[in-house]
């Protein structure tokens, strides 16, 4: 077989021999064809594949759909342009095992030369374990912000009360007595103290207004940090963290992105967690379902709107919680929270979108959501 080393010796050889049984991360050398030249023992294990069933085969088959298919078209856009999407940068995706499950996992690729020839070492780690600890921590957070935001609105709604209080109190109080003063035969002089009655009244009400404006400037300024962001590149993560521990239950992902919906300008993190929490909800809802299909669509939009589309083949929409859907604490799970949907529809209307669900055409549920484009703010 075509071993990289083999130009180097037969020390060289052994050199690298240990090296790859020993390399803690799962480390895959390819050449300039995608062939694999060399497999490392912790890759070996990560995929279930022996080195000597996947040397000289195309790396393709350690990825899922659509890598899958673009791969050999990644690998001459490379050649042929130089242009680096990958090599020194690393990035989150998604591998595929032997028995078809897929895993989430960090790629780092190194470009070589041995002598003439070009090869890529690409190094895995396995992040299922780290993203199972970060999504139990997400949950925690979300949790936490939850209740803080509840017990912060309880605060403000408080004080609000107490601070409203007074203005329409005085407002009253000045109604009150012009309506007194008007009672019998009003002189100039008592005309004078109801017109002054009356302006306090209406100098009152304006701080009542003023309050109110406060507090809806209180709540609409949530902490966002907009950019201009690849929709694909999002979602790509998004999908790695909702899919851990979905390798079990066979769901078959199908991702359709339009090329001309791709850029966005969001807060990631956030469109992140509304992507999260949708897929997961997906997931959910198909556990009963013989037909387990995630399809997750993007497409534009007019006035400069981009729509995601995220369909599964489940249960659809439980009637008792379907019209109070996107409100806090509605759910139709032993252990719900019921509080996933109502973020993704605050963090949605923040950005200035839109979330909707309808019936999907197998069965299940279509949930969409508009963003802006990124195109016209870039
Ligand atoms: P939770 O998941 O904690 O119940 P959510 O706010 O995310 O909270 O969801 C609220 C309810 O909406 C769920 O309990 C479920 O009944 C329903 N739901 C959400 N997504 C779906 C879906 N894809 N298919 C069927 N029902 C769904």
């Amino acid at each position: 077989m075509d071993q990289p080393s083999s130009e180097q010796g037969p020390e060289a050889e052994a050199h690298l021999r240990s090296i790859l049984a020993t390399v803690p991360d799962a480390m895959v050398v390819i050449d300039e064809h995608g062939s694999i030249l060399s497999f490392s023992a912790a890759a070996e294990k990560m995929f279930d594949y022996r080195e000597d069933e996947v040397v000289g085969r195309n790396v393709k088959m350690l990825m899922p759909s659509p890598d899958r298919e673009r791969h050999d078209q990644y690998l001459t856009n490379y050649l042929t342009t130089g242009k680096r999407k990958i090599i020194g940068i690393g990035r989150v995706t998604t591998g595929l095992h032997r028995d078809g499950s897929t895993f989430p996992m960090e790629l780092s690729v190194g470009e070589a030369w041995l002598g003439k020839r070009r090869i890529f070492t690409g190094f895995i780690r396995d992040l299922t374990e780290r993203q199972e600890t970060l999504l139990r921590l997400q949950d925690l957070q979300s949790e936490l912000a939850h209740v803080g935001r509840v017990s912060e609105m309880g605060t403000l709604a408080s004080s609000l009360a107490h601070e409203l209080n007074q203005p329409l109190t005085a407002v009253a109080t000045y109604c009150e007595s012009a309506r007194d003063l008007l009672e019998n035969d009003p002189d100039a002089e008592t005309l004078a103290m109801v017109r002054e009655a009356l302006d306090e009244a209406a100098e009152q009400a304006v701080r009542a207004g003023q309050i109110v404006r406060r507090l809806r400037d209180f709540m609409s300024n949530g902490e966002m940090e907009r950019r201009v962001e690849s929709l694909q590149r999002l979602m790509n993560e998004a999908n790695a963290l909702a899919l851990v521990g979905s390798r079990e239950h066979g769901i078959d992902v199908q991702l359709s992105l339009d090329p001309r919906a791709d850029l966005v300008f969001v807060d990631r993190i956030q469109v992140q967690q509304v992507l999260v929490n949708l897929i997961r909800n997906a997931i959910d809802a198909m556990m009963d379902s013989t037909v387990r299909c995630l399809a997750i669509r993007t497409s534009r939009e007019a006035d400069d709107l981009v729509r995601v589309t995220i369909e599964d083949t489940g249960s659809g929409i439980n009637e008792a919680v379907a019209p109070q859907l996107f409100q806090p604490f509605v759910t139709s799970k032993q252990n719900g929270m019921g509080i996933g949907l109502s973020i993704c529809r605050t963090i949605v209307e923040a950005h200035g979108g839109r979330i909707w669900f309808e019936q999907g055409s197998n069965g299940g549920t279509a949930f969409h959501f508009t963003l802006p484009s990124g195109d016209t703010k870039a």
